[in-house]
């Protein structure tokens, strides 16, 4: 979930629309004080912050924040407050933007922080008798060593990390092929082809399941 700090109706109903046309889950606060106090209860993914609020400040709201949780942060702020913008990155902002701003280049942000995030989450991955080892990006099945190509490692990861949830075609381009291909979602479905025949035939397992008009899932 990631959480939408702004009082400009207009800023917040647009980017909140484009991050759900991504998939992302989304939540919106005008005020400062009340959006503080929601970050601090919840666990959100991410934090997009707008600086001159209702209530208390971006600024203020940030320091707070940062005395005991490291939700990344994007601020977003007007050309005329980049002494703003500095203070916010002293105090723990991860990044910022400068309003008016580019959709792509936002969603491109958080994807950056989203990853950065992802990559302290655990070294190993494993289904049943299969493992993952990021570290050294190994793939066992049974102790057996499975050779992968990077993007096949890439997508068998992400659906490791998102097992038991559904994974739109969509998303998984967007996770392992990034944000800048171009290409057709078919290219997803080659590459499952490629996992079970790497995984699934040799080893005789249902690891990657189709579930019909909406994507791929692995599941207990
Ligand atoms: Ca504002």
């Amino acid at each position: 979930m990631i959480l939408i700090v702004e009082d400009e109706a207009k800023i917040a109903r647009f980017v909140q629309l484009e991050l759900e046309h991504e998939g992302y889950s989304v939540k919106h606060i005008s005020d400062g004080r009340a959006a503080l106090e929601s970050a601090l209860t919840h666990d959100y993914e991410l934090i997009i912050l707008d600086l001159m609020l209702p209530g208390m400040s971006g600024i203020e709201l940030l320091r707070r924040l940062r005395q005991s949780k490291d939700t990344p942060v994007i601020i977003l702020t007007a050309r005329d407050q980049i002494m703003d913008k500095v203070a916010g990155l002293d105090i723990g902002a991860n990044d910022y933007m400068t309003k008016p701003f580019a959709i792509e280049e936002l969603l491109a942000r958080i994807r950056v922080h989203l990853k950065k995030r992802d990559a302290f989450k655990a070294d190993r991955l494993t289904y049943g008798k299969l493992v993952v080892d990021r570290n050294s990006r190994s793939v066992t099945y049974d102790d057996v060593p499975v050779e992968l190509t990077k993007k096949e490692y890439d997508l068998l990861v992400y659906l490791l990390e998102n097992k038991n949830i559904v994974v739109s075609r969509e998303q998984a381009l967007d996770a392992v092929w990034g944000f800048d291909f171009y290409g057709n979602t078919n290219v997803v479905d080659v590459y499952v082809r490629y996992l079970r025949s790497k995984i699934d035939d040799v080893f005789d397992v249902k690891l990657v399941r189709t579930v019909r008009g909406a994507g791929y899932i692995i599941k207990d």
